[in-house]
C-alpha cells in the first residue's frame, strides 16, 4: 500500500474508549504496514494531567490488548517515538496554547484534529484551535458520531464548525461506510451490469436492514440512556446505508457525486410522523433474559440507567422511498441491543417468479436473495434455486457466495484503519456532507416527536430474543419475514 503523506494528528479525546479501542490500534496497524512517514506525529489531548510517559503506557497496554500476537515490540518503539501527549480541556481558552509547541514549523504539513469526544465539545474545540492560530490550509477537523441529537443541535455544530472549517475540510465519520462490504456493494452495483435491471421495483419485492447487537449499553449507559436507538443507529448507520443501497448511479466517482445522489434518497423518504409514525415504527427495551448462554439483567438495572427510564434500546420501522427507482417497495429497518445474536446485514428479496413450474419449498424460503453481509463475516451471498440431484425436478434453495478474502488473498483494512487513511489522503468519499446529515435528521426528529406526543413507551423484549413480538407482526401484515425468521 502507498505510503501516506506525512501528517499531524491531534487526537482530541485521546485518552477515550475510542480511542484507545479502535483509533490508536489502527494506528499502530498502519504504522507496523509501513503506511506512516516517520516524520508524522500524534499528539493524545484529553483532560487528564498526564505525562508523556504515562499516556505511552496507556497507548502500549491497550495496542497489546488488541492487536495480542500481532503485537510487536519494534513496530511499538518506531510508533512510540511519534507521540506525544498534550493536556486540553476544551472548556479552558489557556490549556489550548500547548498544541502550539508540538505543531510549531509545521504549517505545510497535512492537520488532522480529530475529534473523538462528546459532540457539545466539537465547537469549542474548533474555536480554541483556531483562537490560537493552528488552523492552517492544510487543516481538517474529524468529527465522530453523534453529531447533535436532533436537527437543530447539528445545525447549531455545523454553523459554528463551518465558521472555521471549509466543508471540505470536515470528516464526519461514519464507520460503517469505512467496512469494506459497504465499498463491495458500491462495486458490485456499479462495476457490473448485472444487478442494475434488477435493482428497482418490479424485481425487488423489499429490502431489510439489521443491525443488531448482542452487547448491552456496556460502559456507554449514561450516553445511550440520552440518546437511545433511533438516535445511536438509525439516524447515521442504518440511513447511511440505506441510501447507498437505494441510490441512483453517480456520474463519476467524485466525492460530491456520491454523496449528491445519497442526498436525493434521504429527501425521498416519506416523512413518518403523527399517527403514520406509531403504525410503521416499534420501539422496544430488554428487559433480563440470557445471551451467550449466560443471565443478563434489563436495561432499567443496568448501572447508569435510570430505574425509570423509556429510552429505547431497539427499533423496528417501515420506510418507503418516494421515487421512480423505489416506489412500492418497502425497506424495514431494525437494530437492537442485547438481541439473540451479533448480526449486520442487509438482505434484498426478489419478486418471485411468475409461474412456479417445480417443486420448490414454498416462499419465503424459494425467493432470491442477496445478502450483503457486514457483520460477524463481510461477505455477499446470492441465494438462488437449483435442481436437486435424482430424477425428479426438485428445487432447492443454493448459496452463490461471493467471497472476496478467499479470492483476494490480500490483508484487508479495518473501517477505521480506512477512513483514517482518506483523512489524511483528503478523500472525502466516505464521509457524511452537512446536507445529508440534515436531510437524515429531518426525517428522524418527527418519529421522535411522535413518539413523545402519544407517550409511547417501549415494548419489552427478553434479553436475547430477536426483539418484540411488534417487530415480527409489522413485517408480517404484509406479507414477509425477517430474515431470521425464514
Ligand atoms: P469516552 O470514553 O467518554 O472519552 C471521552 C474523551 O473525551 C476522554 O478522552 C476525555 O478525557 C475527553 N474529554 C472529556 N471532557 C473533556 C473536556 N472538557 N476537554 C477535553 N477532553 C475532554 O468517550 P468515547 O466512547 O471514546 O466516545 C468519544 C466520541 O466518539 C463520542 O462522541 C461517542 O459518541 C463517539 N463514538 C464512540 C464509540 C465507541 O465505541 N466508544 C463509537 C462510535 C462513536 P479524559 O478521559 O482525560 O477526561
Amino acid at each position: 500500500m502507498d505510503a501516506l503523506p506525512t501528517f499531524d494528528l491531534v487526537l482530541f479525546g485521546g485518552t477515550g474508549d475510542l480511542a484507545m479501542r479502535k483509533l490508536l490500534p489502527a494506528l499502530y496497524r498502519r504504522s507496523a504496514a509501513g503506511q506512516l512517514a516517520s516524520d508524522s506525529r500524534i499528539v493524545g489531548a484529553a483532560r487528564s494531567p498526564l505525562t508523556r510517559e504515562q499516556y505511552l503506557e496507556k497507548v502500549e497496554a491497550t495496542c497489546r490488548a488488541h492487536l495480542g500476537k500481532q503485537f510487536d515490540p519494534q513496530c511499538w518503539a518506531r510508533l512510540a517515538g511519534q507521540i506525544s501527549y498534550c493536556k486540553v480541556d476544551a472548556n479552558s481558552d489557556e490549556d489550548f496554547a500547548a498544541l502550539r509547541a508540538p505543531l510549531a514549523g509545521r504549517e505545510a504539513t497535512v492537520r488532522v484534529f480529530f475529534l473523538s469526544t462528546a459532540p457539545d465539545l466539537f465547537a469549542v474545540t474548533c474555536e480554541g484551535v483556531a483562537r490560537h492560530g493552528l488552523v492552517t490550509p492544510h487543516a481538517r477537523v474529524v468529527l465522530e458520531k453523534p453529531l447533535g441529537h436532533d436537527a437543530r443541535s447539528s445545525a447549531e455544530i455545523d454553523e459554528r464548525v463551518g465558521a472555521i472549517f471549509a466543508e471540505g475540510q470536515i470528516f464526519r465519520i461514519d464507520h460503517y461506510l469505512g467496512k469494506e462490504t459497504v465499498q463491495n456493494l458500491l462495486a458490485l452495483r456499479f462495476g457490473n451490469t448485472l444487478f442494475e435491471p434488477l435493482w428497482r421495483r418490479g424485481r425487488i419485492s423489499h429490502v431489510q436492514i439489521t443491525l443488531a447487537e448482542d452487547l448491552g449499553v456496556e460502559r456507554r449507559a449514561d450516553f445511550y440512556d440520552r440518546t437511545g436507538a433511533l438516535r445511536d443507529m438509525v439516524q447515521n448507520h442504518i440511513l447511511q446505508l440505506l441510501s447507498i443501497i437505494a441510490m441512483e448511479p453517480p456520474a463519476s466517482s467524485d466525492p460530491d457525486a456520491l454523496r449528491d445522489e445519497k442526498l436525493k434518497v434521504l429527501r425521498a423518504l416519506r416523512p413518518l410522523a403523527g399517527r403514520e409514525a406509531l403504525s410503521r415504527t416499534v420501539r422496544g427495551q430488554y428487559k433480563a433474559g440470557a445471551t451467550n448462554g449466560r443471565p443478563v439483567v434489563g436495561y432499567r438495572q443496568e448501572s447508569g440507567v435510570s430505574p425509570d427510564s423509556t429510552t429505547e434500546t431497539f427499533v423496528a420501522l417501515k420506510a418507503q422511498i418516494d421515487s421512480w427507482r423505489w416506489a412500492g417497495v418497502p425497506f424495514y429497518l431494525r437494530t437492537g441491543k442485547r438481541l439473540q445474536e451479533k448480526l449486520s446485514e442487509i438482505v434484498l428479496t426478489f419478486e418471485d417468479v411468475p409461474l412456479a413450474m417445480f417443486d420448490r419449498p414454498a416462499p419465503p424460503v424459494s425467493l432470491n436473495r442477496l445478502v450483503i453481509r457486514l457483520q460477524p463475516h463481510e461477505g455477499i451471498t446470492l441465494s438462488v434455486l437449483g435442481k436437486y440431484p435424482g430424477e425428479a425436478m426438485l428445487l432447492r434453495p443454493v448459496e452463490l457466495s461471493l467471497d472476496f478474502c478467499e479470492t483476494f488473498k490480500t490483508p484487508r483494512l479495518d473501517a477505521y484503519e480506512r477512513l483514517l487513511n482518506d483523512i489524511v489522503k483528503g478523500n472525502l468519499t466516505l464521509f457524511m456532507r452537512r446536507d445529508e446529515l440534515q436531510a437524515a435528521w429531518r426525517w428522524i426528529d418527527p418519529i421522535r416527536e411522535a413518539w413523545l406526543q402519544y407517550d409511547y413507551e417501549p415494548k419489552t423484549y427478553t434479553a436475547g430474543s430477536w426483539g418484540p413480538a411488534a417487530a415480527s407482526a409489522l413485517i408480517g401484515r404484509d406479507g414477509f419475514a425477517w430474515s431470521n425468521e425464514l
